[in-house]
């Protein structure tokens, strides 16, 4: 049997990236997978026992989802929390949209999707809450990481109050710390830099790469098996943290 056998579990941004390696790990480690994104064409294909588009950004949206899902499958076992926004630039840069956007689609949304699941989950008396934060939050600052390092800071913060407030109820909440990992907007990021800059793309891919001391980016699949070991039961001793897979960024 699979690590996450028979377990419901809801995954956020799911179409592609980190969203998209937990959703296809969770499935193969057994786990009855719910995968949605504001993009469902991107969900085409995926191993799930439901595909929905679901937009993060809206309380109503996800409101209405959580009632069909409970009436549907029951309470959640897991919450993947993954929808996520990387804004670049300074405070200089970060205009009152860019600060309310980041904080809505990074933050607000897991107040939504938790609000909206964990009467279920109290109701059954266990569940695992996995926030995607960053080890660039309250762990490390980095250069044009202004209101993304402040929207994971904040993450990390959630998950504590959350982890906090339900620990006796069977409840555990964690966050997931990654350093830098290749997917579809890591790649965008990548482009917009060098044309921002001007310098060539191999350079600019290599000071992304420099930010690791393993000398390496990180793949999806890599945060994907922290993932699995936080949502089991083999990790039932543990909340209320940040854990950190970052080839070293942090050290
Ligand atoms: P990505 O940015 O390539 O993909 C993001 C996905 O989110 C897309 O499928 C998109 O359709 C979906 N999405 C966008 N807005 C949405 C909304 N309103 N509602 C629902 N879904 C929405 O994926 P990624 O780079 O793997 O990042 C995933 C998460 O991991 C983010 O929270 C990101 O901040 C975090 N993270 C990424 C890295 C990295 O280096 N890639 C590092 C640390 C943390």
């Amino acid at each position: 049997a699979g690590r996450l056998q028979g377990k419901l579990a809801l995954v956020t941004a799911a179409g592609q990236g980190i969203g998209r390696a937990i959703a296809e790990r969770f499935a193969a480690e057994g786990a009855r997978v719910i995968a949605t994104d504001a993009a469902i064409d991107k969900l085409a294909g995926m191993d799930a026992v439901k595909t929905a588009a679901l937009d993060v950004r809206s309380t109503d949206a996800v409101n209405a989802f959580a009632k069909a899902v409970t009436d549907e499958f029951g309470a959640l076992d897991i919450l993947a929390n993954v929808a996520g926004y990387v804004h670049q630039g300074t405070v200089l840069e970060c205009t009152e949209k860019d600060w309310d956007f980041s904080f809505d689609l990074n933050v607000k949304s897991m107040h939504r999707t938790i609000k909206a699941f964990l009467p279920a989950m109290l109701d059954s008396g266990r569940g695992s809450i996995i926030n995607m934060s960053s080890g660039v939050s309250s762990i490390k600052g980095l250069p044009n990481r202004y209101v993304y390092g402040a929207t994971k800071a904040a993450v990390i913060g959630l998950t504590k109050a959350v982890a906090a407030d339900f620990i006796t109820k069977g409840i555990r909440c964690n966050a997931i710390c990654p350093g830098t990992i290749v997917s579809p907007s890591f790649e965008d990021r990548v482009v917009a830099v060098a044309q921002q800059t001007g310098k060539p793309l191999a350079e600019v891919r290599q000071n992304f790469v420099a930010r690791q001391p393993m000398g390496r980016l990180g793949t999806a699949q890599e945060v994907a098996a922290l993932a699995v070991f936080l949502a089991s039961d083999e990790a039932s001793y543990i909340t209320g943290q940040p854990h950190l897979v970052d080839g070293g960024m942090a050290i």
